[in-house]
C-alpha cells in the first residue's frame, strides 16, 4: 500500500505549486491542451507540449513560456504511434530529470453520421487516437513516473451521454471513462493518481471546424448550450485547464479514479 502524506499543514501556495515537476500535455499546440499547458507552467511545472505538428507545438511553447515566465518546450508526437509517445516520456526524464504529470488531451471528433452509414476507417481512427492514444500515454508515463505522479485524461460529457451522429466519439469517450477508473485501480499501488475531466462544449479550433458537419448530422450544438445551467454560452479552454491544474496538484492528493464534469451543469439536465 503506498503512503500518501497528510497535507493538512501545507499552505495553499505550496499545495497548488508544481515547482520541480515535469508535465507532458499531448495535443498541446492549441485548444484545451494549450490552455492546460499554460496553467501548469504558471504553477511552476516544466511543460512539454507534444503535438502532431512539432512546429506548431514549438511556437505555442514559446508563447506560453513568454506569457508565464516558465520553462516550456514543444515537441512532435503522434499518440497513435507508441514509439513516439515513449520517446516524449524518455525526453522528460533525460532532459528534466523526472516525469510527474501526463495529460492525455490529444483527441479527434470527426462526425460519424448515422450508425448505419458509419465508416470503418473513421471508427478505427477515433479509437486509435482517443482510446489507444490515452492508453499508450498512460502506460508510457506510468513506466517512468515516481510515486506521487498524476495522469489526467480528457473524457467528455459524451462519456456519459449519447447523441445522434457521433456514435464513435461517444463510444471512445465512454471507454476513456472506464479506462480512467481501471488505471486508477492498477496504478494506485505505485501512488500514481489517474483522473479525468469531462468537458461540455468548449469553443476550440477543433470544435469550430466541426460546427457545420455536426449541424449537417443533426446535432444542434446551440441547443446543447442551452442545457448549461450556469450560462448559455460555450466554455473556453481555460475553464477546463483550471480543473486539470487542480487534479495535477497536491490539492487533489487524495483523489483518484474520478471523472469531473466541466460543463456548467449541462449533464444535470
Ligand atoms: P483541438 O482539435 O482544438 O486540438 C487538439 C490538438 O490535438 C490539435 O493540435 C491536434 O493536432 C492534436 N492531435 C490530434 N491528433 C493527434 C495525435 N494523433 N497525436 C498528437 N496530437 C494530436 O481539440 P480540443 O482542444 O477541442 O480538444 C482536446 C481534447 O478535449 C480532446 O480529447 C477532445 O475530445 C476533448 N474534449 C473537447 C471538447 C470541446 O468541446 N472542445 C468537449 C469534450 C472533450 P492537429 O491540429 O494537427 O490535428
Amino acid at each position: 500500500m503506498p503512503s500518501v502524506p497528510d497535507h493538512s499543514a501545507v499552505d495553499i501556495e505550496r499545495l497548488i505549486s508544481l515547482t520541480g515537476r515535469t508535465a507532458v500535455v499531448t495535443g498541446g499546440a492549441r485548444g484545451i491542451g494549450a490552455a492546460i499547458g499554460r496553467r501548469l507552467a504558471e504553477a511552476g511545472a516544466v511543460v512539454i507540449l507534444a503535438d502532431l505538428d512539432p512546429v506548431a507545438a514549438s511556437e505555442r511553447a514559446s508563447e506560453v513560456a513568454a506569457g508565464t515566465g516558465g520553462s516550456v518546450i514543444g515537441v512532435g508526437v503522434d499518440v497513435t504511434d507508441s514509439s513516439t509517445v515513449a520517446a516524449v516520456a524518455d525526453l522528460a526524464v533525460s532532459r528534466f530529470g523526472s516525469l510527474d504529470i501526463w495529460v492525455n488531451n490529444a483527441g479527434i471528433f470527426p462526425v460519424t453520421g448515422p450508425v448505419i452509414d458509419a465508416d470503418d476507417d473513421l471508427i478505427d481512427a477515433m479509437m486509435r487516437v482517443n482510446l489507444r492514444g490515452t492508453f499508450a500515454g498512460s502506460r508510457e508515463a506510468a513506466r517512468r513516473m515516481n510515486a506521487g505522479g498524476s495522469i489526467v485524461n480528457l473524457a467528455s460529457t459524451a462519456g456519459f451521454s449519447v447523441a445522434v451522429g457521433i456514435s464513435a466519439y461517444v463510444a471512445s469517450k465512454h471507454a476513456v471513462v472506464g479506462l480512467t477508473k481501471n488505471l486508477a485501480l492498477e496504478l494506485a499501488p505505485m501512488n500514481i493518481r489517474v483522473n479525468a475531466v469531462a468537458p461540455g462544449v468548449i469553443l476550440t479550433p477543433g470544435v469550430r471546424d466541426q460546427l457545420a458537419p455536426l449541424a449537417a448530422a443533426g446535432l444542434d450544438v446551440r441547443s446543447r448550450l442551452a442545457n448549461n445551467l450556469l450560462a448559455d454560452r460555450a466554455g473556453v479552454p481555460d475553464d477546463v485547464a483550471r480543473v486539470v491544474l487542480f487534479l495535477c496538484s497536491d490539492l487533489a492528493a487524495w483523489v483518484t479514479g474520478v471523472v469531473i464534469p466541466v460543463d456548467a451543469g449541462a449533464l444535470l439536465r
